[in-house]
């Protein structure tokens, strides 16, 4: 299996490659050269999850992996989760479900991609005793979900950048409280966006990028991305595909979520419509309904998650709808520069056949827990409350629709309390989370401080 990238001036890579360097070095992102079909959807049903994973996974890693490496791999990955169907599906009114996707370490579906990965990764390093060294910048569940998988492994130091007062306590605990030597929770003074910049100043320096065999993470790692088709499929097949179509909407804000359904439905599962669900910071909705992709400030909100202007993962679906036309990509991330860019009619056309999306404003985003709380009993998180409203407005007679809900109440208990007065507990395993001793480093919004920080502070 070939991996080429988007822009289409970084090298062909196999599917190893593409997982360990994450975005390509014309700056595009990585995608296999042809999808591979799935036959015998209808043989996922009633498999256990990890078995649905293998015959899902398999055909995207060529040699890279053994059959027998991603078995083990699979299984060490969802062994931890707190549910025996790891993505289980729950009813909330007729003809419309929930896909927990909250039963993973940290509380967020971030899990089934990266406890994946982070096998993946070991797999691969001892194989070539190479060392590397993640860093990642987080709004708070990326972070927490990559500590929690590569805390602990040997070859292996991940450094974390979170805005300093800006993640809720939950996340910051969740980054703070491993005591693993290889683990480095990092507290740097400013938004998002700095950590983000300085992240990429680090993948710019090519000297220091070697050096200490620097590996990303994020969510535009392809690794990522395929590990979360997989819930597509066990979920639509439990609703009767391949012999019926299944629509899915998305809470998104890096557009890595809904871009796994897109991957699952080019590989053949009758998925209908995919709703991208986003909150006031609505820059993919706009650009779905007029075409202008263009971007403004970030509100923050009380979906912390999809507070995003620059929807990386968007790219991929792009590169699709302009027909795999890499010059044309690279002039509109040229354009993006500079403000925004206009898709051109063909290619909008082609993305409406995938997707239909909505936006929810913060007092509705709280009216939308409150109302699901109300009839279903349920209390969802402000993300999947998001997902489950903007459904609300797209379902189709005799189609089922399937919300993604992408994080436990329990990790946004402040939104939650607001909607409803009540303060969602921690589910058991996590009980601890509050009398741990915490353990941070405060660091300035400097590029190079961070790599003496870095170089100082790695295991290897
Ligand atoms: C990351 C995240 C999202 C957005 O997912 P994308 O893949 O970036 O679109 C939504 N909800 C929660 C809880 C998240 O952590």
């Amino acid at each position: 299996m070939r991996y080429i990238s988007t822009r289409g001036q970084a090298p062909v890579l196999n599917f190893e490659q593409a997982m360990l360097t994450g975005l390509a070095r014309d700056g595009g992102l990585y995608l296999p050269e042809t999808i591979p079909q799935m036959d015998d959807i209808a043989a996922l049903e009633s498999l256990p999850y990890e078995q649905a994973a293998l015959r899902v996974i398999r055909p995207f890693l060529g040699d890279s992996f053994t059959e027998a490496e991603l078995v083990q791999a699979l299984d060490a990955a969802y062994r931890g989760f707190g549910h025996a169907a790891r993505a289980p599906l729950r009813q909330l009114a007729p003809g419309h479900h929930l896909l927990e996707l909250f039963h993973g370490p940290t509380l967020a579906f971030k899990d089934f991609a990266m406890q994946l990965i982070g096998q993946l990764f070991q797999i691969a390093l001892q194989r070539s005793g190479q060392r590397i060294t993640i860093v990642g910048a987080t709004s708070g569940d990326t972070g927490s979900a990559a500590i929690e998988a590569f805390r602990g492994l040997p070859n292996v130091d991940v450094f974390i950048l979170f805005p300093h007062g800006r993640v809720s306590e939950v996340q910051r605990r969740q980054m703070t409280t491993p005591a693993d030597a290889n683990v480095h929770a990092l507290a740097m003074d400013g938004h998002f966006d700095d950590c983000q910049a300085r992240l990429k100043d680090l993948f710019n320096d090519h000297d220091f990028r070697d050096r200490v065999g620097l590996a990303g993470v994020n969510s535009i790692n392809w690794a990522r991305v395929l590990a979360q088709v997989v819930y597509y499929f066990t979920a639509a097949v439990s609703l009767g595909a391949p012999h019926r179509a299944v629509d899915f909407s998305v809470p998104t804000g890096n557009f890595g979520d809904v871009l796994a359904g897109l991957v699952a439905k080019r590989m053949g599962l009758p998925v209908g419509q995919l709703v991208v669900a986003t909150n006031q910071n609505d820059i993919l909705h706009r650009a779905l309904t007029t075409g202008d992709y263009r971007v403004g400030q970030v509100e923050p909100s009380i979906s912390p998650s999809m507070d995003i202007q620059v929807s990386s993962n968007f790219e991929r679906a792009l590169f699709w709808a302009y027909d795999g036309d890499a010059g044309a990509i690279r002039q509109l991330m040229a354009d993006l520069k500079t403000g925004g860019f206009s898709i051109s009619q063909g290619a909008l056309q082609a993305l409406r056949e995938d997707f239909v999306s909505g936006r929810l404003s913060e007092d509705e985003t709280l009216e939308a827990i409150r109302r699901f709380r109300d009839e279903t009993g349920e209390i969802l998180c402000p993300h999947s409350a998001i997902g489950a409203a903007v459904a609300t407005r797209h379902l189709r007679p005799g189609v089922p629709m399937v919300t993604l809900a992408t994080a436990h109440p329990a990790k946004f208990p402040d939104a939650v309390e607001r909607a409803i007065g009540i303060r969602p507990a921690l589910p058991p395993h996590m009980a601890g989370l509050f009398d741990l001793p915490e353990r941070q480093t405060r660091i300035e919004n400097d590029a190079a401080a961070l790599k003496s920080l870095i170089l100082e502070r790695r295991t290897a």
